[in-house]
């Protein structure tokens, strides 16, 4: 029997500016975190939607961007996930916001950078920890996309995050049993013809 070579294949995929230096923190820390991945930064910048934005909450519609995220990846068949990253504050009805969402399972996630940096909270804190934090949201929702569910360990990535305390004191890191779920997703997907 031959082994042959799988990586899963991830874009990240811009909606409105993302500096370069986030984009490739991104692309570091996925590679690093989970088994067999390869990941890409698409070139193409898309717009975010404009039929997103909600005049009331003055928010944008999480799910109506997940939408046109998923609609691109069903054009690129070759990528496994697409990750879509907007600097909008979206939301879903039930909440009053959100920092991620994706298809569980599926190929598309979405993260927000809105909440996730230091000035949103008046902290004085350097890149680094907003690069993490936003690193956190990119690998519990491309998790998702691989079908993990929330997972009861607070210092696992896939735990929920509420707020962003929640972010702060999970870690970048799967839990030993995501870990487990999340490499038999990958090699499943490479055992598709
Ligand atoms: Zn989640
Ligand atoms: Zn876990």
């Amino acid at each position: 029997m031959r082994y042959r070579l799988f990586f899963m294949k991830i874009g990240i995929l811009p909606l409105g500016e993302i500096t370069p230096d986030l984009l490739g923190g991104l692309q570091q820390g996925l590679v690093k975190t989970f088994p067999d991945t390869a990941c890409m930064i698409i070139k193409k910048v898309l717009p975010v939607p404009k039929l997103a934005f909600d005049k009331k909450r003055n928010q944008y519609s999480s799910s109506v961007i997940l939408n046109e995220i998923r609609a691109y990846a069903s054009k690129h068949e070759k990528l496994h996930g697409v990750l879509g990253v907007v600097d909008v504050d979206i939301y879903v009805p039930e909440l009053n916001y959100v920092f991620g969402e994706a298809y569980t399972p599926g190929k598309a996630a979405l993260i927000s950078l809105w909440r996730l940096k230091p000035e949103f909270y008046g902290e004085n804190a350097g890149p680094d920890v907003f690069v993490s934090r936003a690193l956190k949201e990119s690998i519990h929702e491309l998790g998702h996309t691989l079908g993990l569910p929330h997972c009861a360990r607070s210092l696992c990535v896939m735990h929920f995050s509420n707020s962003i305390f929640d972010t702060d004191k999970k870690q970048s890191l799967l839990c030993d049993q995501c870990y487990l779920q999340a490499a038999l997703a990958i090699s499943n997907l490479g055992k598709q013809p």
